[in-house]
């Protein structure tokens, strides 16, 4: 994946200037930087859910996505969620559970899970996915310190298994020291990397 940001304008508002990122499988970057910097514009715009930018984003690279929230698929169960979005077969969105911790959680809704576990469906289901590059926007956020810290171990763990790249936005510097990504702050009006 290759982004050459010229800038990104909502109106008469330039929130990001001139960013350029690449990545690829096996690497793993952290855009760090306060709330409101452009953080999740700039993800958007990688993930191609806003064309709205002047630039250009090359690559051929598979790639999925987590929000802070799991966004799942409510009337479907856990299996479902993962089968549905992603094609894959009903055996490796099992495989998946298993591996994510929910091996008892096949015909689960969403509702009878807790917020973590709903966590490692949305990530099961992104990898299930067969990424080359994971996108987390914030995934860690509104966990507390413990069942974000076994999230970011499981994250790493399976990025290592898979082989997938990472490109995480947060405004918390250690997400980013421990899943070994590679910091890159925001700032500036518009936001540019500063190093
Ligand atoms: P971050 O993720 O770093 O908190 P965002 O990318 O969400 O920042 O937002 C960056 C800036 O762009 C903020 O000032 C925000 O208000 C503005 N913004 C975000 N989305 C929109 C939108 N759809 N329309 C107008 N302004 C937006
Ligand atoms: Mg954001």
């Amino acid at each position: 994946m290759q982004l050459d940001l010229i800038g990104k304008s909502y109106g008469p508002n330039q929130v990001l200037g001139p960013i350029r990122l690449s990545l690829t499988r096996g690497q793993r970057l952290a855009i760090l930087g306060p709330s409101g910097m452009g953080k999740s514009t700039l993800l958007r715009i990688v993930a191609g859910l806003d064309p709205q930018f002047s630039g250009s984003i090359t690559g051929d690279d598979r790639l999925a996505l987590i929000f802070q929230e799991p966004t799942l698929l409510p009337w479907r169960n856990a299996t479902q969620n993962i089968t549905i979005p992603t094609g894959c077969s009903v055996a490796q969105a099992h495989e998946w559970m298993a591996r994510v911790g929910l091996p008892a959680h096949h015909n689960h809704f969403p509702r009878q899970m807790s917020l973590g576990q709903q966590r490692r469906l949305a990530l099961a289901r992104a990898f299930a996915a067969q990424p080359d590059i994971l996108l987390m926007d914030e995934p860690f956020a509104s966990l507390d310190g413990e069942t974000a810290a076994r999230m970011i171990a499981l994250t790493s763990e399976l990025l290592s298994g898979t082989g997938a790249g990472l490109l995480l936005v947060t405004h918390d510097p250690n997400e980013a020291r421990a899943l070994e990504a590679r910091p890159l702050r925001l700032g500036g009006n518009p936001a540019q990397i500063q190093g």
